[in-house]
């Protein structure tokens, strides 16, 4: 026979499934029709979104008829970049809690906020940029590849983790643009052939050269066309990666 004191922390464990999720971000409960997103509406409303129009190859703001300066000495690598929100405060926190907080659930906010980006429409592969192992074993998992996931259960396209770094580079934080290029050159392989449209995954852009050295890597093991998308974007070349 179940005696009701038995029943006690069973009913404690159910009532706590049942209260709502708090917000990664800002600690604040989640409704419950917003649970899956694991952030509250106002502060994914406090990600600024970057709005058009935009450099048709790298996704910076651009006006209809001027060069863009961002990506005019860019390789024909990647076709399309394109972000969802500005690094800003609220975005850097995200970023933040993604990468060193071991909250890696809020990837699937920021799925959520990359919905809709060109690249992410038709077939295509979602390649995660890989960390270097050192980083990987530190962190425990991939950031981008935890928003890659988050994409694929969005929008359906398969996850293709192929490349590797077959070195590890500095941490980008410091350097200047021509140092960020130069760090990452030749840092990435893909494994195996590659057919089709990728479309690179990332936390940040900041001047592109990490998606730039990736993209290379794919060309090389075949693929026909590579896209790439952030969930944000540095609003100076220079800072954070
Ligand atoms: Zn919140
Ligand atoms: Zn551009």
């Amino acid at each position: 026979m179940v005696r009701f004191a038995d029943l006690i922390p069973v009913a404690a464990a159910v009532e706590r499934l049942l209260l709502p999720a708090e917000c990664l971000v800002c600690q604040d409960p989640v409704p419950l029709r917003e649970a899956e997103a694991l952030v509250c509406g106002a502060c994914r409303s406090r990600w600024p979104r970057i709005p058009p129009p935009w450099c048709a190859r790298c996704g910076s703001p651009a006006g209809r008829d001027e060069p863009c300066t961002v990506c005019a000495a860019w390789p024909d690598t990647v076709d399309r970049a394109r972000s969802a929100v500005w690094l800003d405060e609220a975005a850097r926190r995200a970023v933040h809690h993604l990468k060193y907080d071991g909250w890696w659930r809020v990837a699937d906010a920021m799925a959520l906020a990359m919905r809709g980006l060109e690249p992410l429409t038709g077939r295509l592969s979602l390649v995660p940029v890989p960390l270097g192992s050192r980083r990987l074993r530190r962190r425990g998992y991939n950031q981008s590849e935890r928003i890659a996931e988050a994409l694929s259960r969005s929008i359906g396209a398969p996850v293709r983790d192929v490349l590797r770094r077959t070195r590890d580079t500095r941490s980008q934080t410091a350097l200047t643009p021509e140092e960020r290029a130069a760090n990452v050159a030749g840092a990435f392989a893909a494994a195996g052939t590659l057919t089709g449209r990728c479309v690179l995954v990332d936390d940040v852009f900041t001047t592109g050269a990490t998606l730039l050295a990736a993209a290379a890597a794919l060309r090389a093991a075949g693929a026909e066309h590579v896209d790439a998308v952030t969930f944000a974007r540095a609003r100076n070349a220079v800072g954070q990666d």
